[in-house]
């Protein structure tokens, strides 16, 4: 593979980056800081230079999943005593952001990763289960989990089909079927990212119960391997951004998942939608993360600090300082709300604390792409080059609103239905 010097001239410049978010200023935890220590460090050291060819190729990451699983990083959210880094949800949602900063696409994965011990793990951990449904669930995790600490498993979260299913708005068509000792899967996933190179793929399905409607209620979170007979991955991935995410089509015909595949018992993954909405912030650290980065390239860029072009100031002309802080200002609004929103994450939040997280998770992803733009529109034609990074920041943050199931448009849609009105009530 090319070297980092030869393709991505801002890679030396990367090394110095302060944190984003300061462990004194913002009172992170100790594990906070040093996860998120960690993570800039191999962001910045490793992962920055290789991201212009997972970019160019569309090709997957696969290089950075062998440093993430070597550093821990594959079992951040697993608990110490099984292994793991033991992370809550803030403390991922944290250092995810500045692996964010260096490769969207890393990131982005790692997430899909990452919520297959973070949903089953520390969230599980808050609902309701009966004491012989988390005893049977502690055991099957623990079987994961341990392929994840010891054989660098990696497992992907393909929701969506295509219809309104992975909006939280219809069942899912993908279905489950009970046979002796384990499931019948049939169904497809499309924007599977990952496909080809997870080892699991940790899908929502509908259980099929004779003589009864197929119910949200009634989800599961099931991993399927992805050498299990009746898997095929089928289709290209040529995408505008977010080029390494390989999110290819998925298609399961009559595969034969044992019982341990179950990620969760049958209806806890409702449960969680329902009770853990935050749990839906998650694909937005990458999104603040490309945020950081576009705002560090214009400062460097405008100072003439940028190695490998000639040292050319522009910090002088009124006009970038007016856009720098322009940048400034949007910057610090989004962080502020996400850190917010991300602190107050919990079962059963309040309605402000939903109406906040949606608010949050909208400004996140819209202000990602805004700041791209601007960043492109004061550095300038240069700027555009696809040998510097603002160009590949910018595709890449076109994505962050379309994601389900809180894509921008849907969080406006609900922020603007819940403020207005009560559960329950109507205009008759
Ligand atoms: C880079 C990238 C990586 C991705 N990776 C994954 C992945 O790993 N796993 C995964 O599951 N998905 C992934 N996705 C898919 C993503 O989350 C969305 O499912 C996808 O972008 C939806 O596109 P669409 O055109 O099918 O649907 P859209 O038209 O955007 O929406 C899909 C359906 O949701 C419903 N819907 C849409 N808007 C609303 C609304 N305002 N109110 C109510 N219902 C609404 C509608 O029924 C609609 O048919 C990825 C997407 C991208 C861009």
């Amino acid at each position: 593979m090319t070297r980092a010097a030869e393709i991505d001239p801002t890679a030396e410049t990367i090394l110095p980056d302060p944190p984003m978010f300061d462990p004194d200023a913002w009172r992170l935890t100790d594990k906070e800081a040093t996860l998120t220590a960690r993570a800039r460090a191999l962001g910045a050291g490793t992962f920055a230079a290789r991201a212009p060819e997972w970019d160019r190729e569309a090709t997957f990451p696969t290089e950075n999943y062998l440093d993430l699983h070597r550093e821990g990083f594959l079992a951040v959210c697993i608990p110490e005593a099984q292994g793991g880094l033991g992370a809550d949800y803030r403390a991922y949602m944290l250092t995810a952001a500045e692996f964010g900063r260096y490769c969207g696409a890393t990131a982005l994965t790692w997430n899909m990763h990452v919520c297959s011990t973070l949903w089953t793990g520390p969230l599980a951990d808050d609902l309701d289960m009966s004491p012989e449904e988390r005893e049977a669930h502690e055991a099957r995790r623990a079987g994961h989990y341990r392929r994840i600490v010891e054989d660098g498993a990696i497992y992907s979260q393909p929701f969506s089909e295509g219809g309104a299913a992975a909006a939280g708005a219809a069942p899912f068509s993908t279905r489950a079927e009970r046979v002796p000792g384990g499931w019948r899967i049939n169904g497809k996933k499309i924007f599977a990212s990952l496909s080809g190179h997870a080892d699991c793929y940790g899908i929502l399905c509908g259980e099929i119960r004779p003589g009864e409607r197929a119910s949200r209620r009634d989800t599961m979170y099931v991993a399927v391997p992805a050498n299990a007979e009746g898997v095929k991955v089928v289709g290209d991935w040529d995408p505008l951004g977010m080029r390494g995410t390989v999110s290819r089509t998925l298609i399961f015909e009559d595969v034969f998942v044992p019982e341990e595949a179950a990620l969760m018992p049958r209806g806890v993954y409702h449960q969680a939608a329902t009770r853990w909405p935050h749990m839906f912030m998650t694909l937005s650290p990458t999104y603040v993360g490309i945020a950081q980065a576009a705002c560090d390239f214009t400062v460097r860029y405008l100072r003439g600090e940028i190695p490998g072009l000639p040292p050319v100031k522009r910090r002088m002309y009124p006009t970038k300082q007016l856009a720098v802080a322009e940048m400034r200002v949007k910057l610090e609004q989004m962080k502020a709300l996400w850190f917010q929103a991300i602190s107050e994450a919990r079962p059963d939040p309040h309605k402000e604390q939903i109406l906040r997280a949606y608010a949050a998770q909208h400004v996140a992803m819209e202000t990602s792409n805004d700041l791209c733009r601007l960043a492109i529109r004061t550095c300038g034609g240069q700027s555009m080059l696809k040998s510097l990074p603002l160009e590949r920041l910018y595709r890449d943050s076109r994505c962050g609103s379309l994601m389900l199931p809180w894509t921008a448009e849907i969080c406006l849609d609900r922020i603007g239905r819940e403020a207005l009105y009560e559960p329950g009530e109507t205009d008759d």
